[in-house]
C-alpha cells in the first residue's frame, strides 16, 4: 500500500497506561443499581452517579417495549441488530480450542489467505499488524459478564471456570502477538439521517456483521491449529482503533474514530488477535494529523460540543484529540438515537467515484491543498450539517424521536 510510514502517526509521550474496561460508558451504563459491582464502582467515582443513571435509562429504553407504537417499533428494530450480536459474544464464541494439527503456511500465504477469506465474508478493510499489549484492556468491565444482569439469557451462566477474564473487574490477558483489523462500511445515505432510528439501524447492522466476521474468521484460523479471538462490539479485549492505526487501516482523527482513506471515518471496526504468522502491513501517514488541524468540521457540527477545537492532548502517555464521550451520550440520550454527525461531515466521509477519489489522492500527497479542500467541502456540503429525511419504511420508528432537539 501507498503512504507507508515507519511508525503510526499518533505521539507516545511516556509510558502508556492500559485503558480499564470498566471505565467506559457502555461498561458503566450497563451496571446494575444495587449490584456489588455499582456500589464499589460509584464509591470510587461519586461524580459519575446522576450522569450513568441517564445513560442507562437510554438504553433501557431501547430495550424495552412501550405501549407507544413508534417507540416499539423503533425498540424493536434496534434489539434485531444489537440484541442478537449477544449470542456471538458468548466467551466459547469469540475464543475456543484448536485445532491440535497445524496447517503450515508461510507468512505471505497465510495473510493472503485471511484477508481473502475475511473479503469475501464482508469486511471491506483488512489490515495485519502487531498486537501491541498497550492496546489490551487491563480489567473486563462489559457484559455479557455480568452473571446477574438480567438481560442476561440462561446460556451465559455455566461456563468453564477455567475461562480466564470472564467476569467483572477479572483482569485481561491476551497473549497474541498479531492482531487482524476488519473495517467495515456504513451506508452513507443513511447515517447522514442521524441521529434517527435510520441511523440507528444502520450502526447496529454494520456491528452485527462486524461481530460475526470476526466470530467466523477466528474460529477458521482456530480450525487451522492457530489460537485466535475475535472482538467485536459486544466482547471486546482492546481498543480496536489503535491496533487498526498500527496495522496501517488509517490514522485517529479529530473526531476521535479511525479515518481511512477509503472510506474516512464511515466504518466499524472489529478484530481478530491470534498467534498465526502473518506478513505484516505498515502502518500509514495520510497526512490526517495536518488535515485535521486545518479542518473542524466535525467539531462545528457537533450538537454536544464534545469534539476539540484545539490540540491534540496527553491523555494515558499518548498525545491524541479527546472527544467527550459522556457529552457525546448524553446528546445520545437526549434525542432518542445514537448520532453519527461527525461521521456524516467528515470530508473524507465521501462515496467512492472517480473524483472523490481524486480528491483523495490530492489531500493525501499535496498538503498545500489542504486548506483549498476544506473550504471547498465546507462551500459544496455546507457546515453545519444538513440532516436528510429518514426513509419512508422507516419513519414509524423514527416518530420514537419526534419532537425531541436534534441540533
Ligand atoms: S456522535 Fe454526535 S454527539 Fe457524539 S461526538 Fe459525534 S457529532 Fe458529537
Ligand atoms: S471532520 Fe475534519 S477535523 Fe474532523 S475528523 Fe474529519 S477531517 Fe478531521
Amino acid at each position: 500500500m501507498n503512504h507507508q510510514a515507519e511508525k503510526p502517526t499518533y505521539e507516545v509521550l511516556g509510558p502508556v497506561e492500559r485503558f480499564d474496561e470498566r471505565d467506559t460508558v457502555f461498561a458503566r451504563e450497563r451496571l446494575v443499581p444495587g449490584s456489588p459491582e455499582a456500589h464499589a464502582y460509584y464509591s470510587a467515582h461519586p461524580g459519575l452517579v446522576k450522569i450513568d443513571q441517564r445513560l442507562r435509562k437510554f438504553i433501557q429504553s431501547k430495550e424495552q417495549a412501550s405501549p407507544d407504537e413508534a417507540q416499539t417499533m423503533s425498540s424493536a428494530l434496534y434489539q434485531a441488530v444489537f440484541g442478537s450480536v449477544n449470542h456471538l459474544a458468548l466467551p466459547d464464541a469469540v475464543d475456543g480450542p484448536t485445532a491440535p494439527t497445524r496447517v503450515d503456511m508461510t507468512p505471505a500465504g497465510a495473510a493472503q489467505m485471511v484477508k481473502t477469506l475475511a473479503h469475501y465474508l464482508g469486511a471491506d478493510l483488512i489490515r495485519i499488524g502487531p498486537l501491541n499489549q498497550a492496546w489490551v484492556y487491563s480489567h473486563r468491565g462489559c457484559p455479557p459478564f455480568f452473571e446477574e444482569y438480567p438481560a442476561n439469557p440462561p446460556h451465559y451462566t455455566g461456563l468453564e471456570e477455567s475461562y480466564v477474564d470472564r467476569r467483572y473487574g477479572d483482569p485481561i490477558h491476551i497473549p497474541h502477538r498479531y492482531a487482524i483489523s476488519l473495517g467495515f462500511a456504513q451506508d452513507l445515505a443513511l447515517i447522514r439521517t442521524g441521529p434517527s432510528s435510520a441511523s440507528d439501524l444502520e450502526i447496529g447492522r454494520v456491528y452485527a456483521r462486524s461481530a460475526l466476521v470476526a466470530v467466523q474468521l477466528a474460529r477458521f484460523i482456530r480450525a487451522l491449529g492457530y489460537p485466535a479471538r475475535a472482538h467485536h462490539m459486544r466482547n471486546y479485549g482492546l481498543l480496536c482503533v489503535p491496533v487498526a492505526v498500527d496495522a496501517g487501516m488509517g490514522e485517529l482523527g479529530r473526531c476521535g474514530f479511525l479515518i481511512t482513506k477509503e472510506l474516512g471515518p464511515n466504518l466499524r471496526l472489529s478484530c481478530v488477535t491470534t498467534d498465526l504468522t502473518m506478513e505484516l502491513d505498515s502502518p500509514v501517514d495520510l497526512g490526517m494529523q495536518d488535515f485535521c488541524r486545518k479542518c473542524l468540521k466535525c467539531s462545528e457540527s457537533c450538537p454536544a460540543r464534545a469534539i476539540p477545537r484545539g490540540e491534540p492532548v496527553m491523555v494515558r502517555g499518548v498525545r491524541k484529540w479527546k472527544i467527550d464521550e459522556v457529552k457525546c451520550l448524553l446528546y445520545w440520550s437526549h434525542t432518542g438515537s445514537a448520532c453519527s454527525i461527525c461521521q456524516a461531515v467528515c470530508p473524507w466521509t465521501k462515496s467512492r467515484t472517480p473524483f472523490h477519489n481524486l480528491m483523495r489522492e490530492i489531500a493525501v500527497r499535496m498538503p498545500a491543498a489542504r486548506s483549498w479542500l476544506v473550504k471547498a467541502d465546507a462551500w459544496v456540503y455546507g457546515t453545519p450539517f444538513r440532516r436528510r429525511p429518514v426513509p419512508a419504511w422507516l419513519r414509524t420508528a423514527d416518530r420514537a424521536s419526534k419532537g425531541k432537539d436534534r441540533h
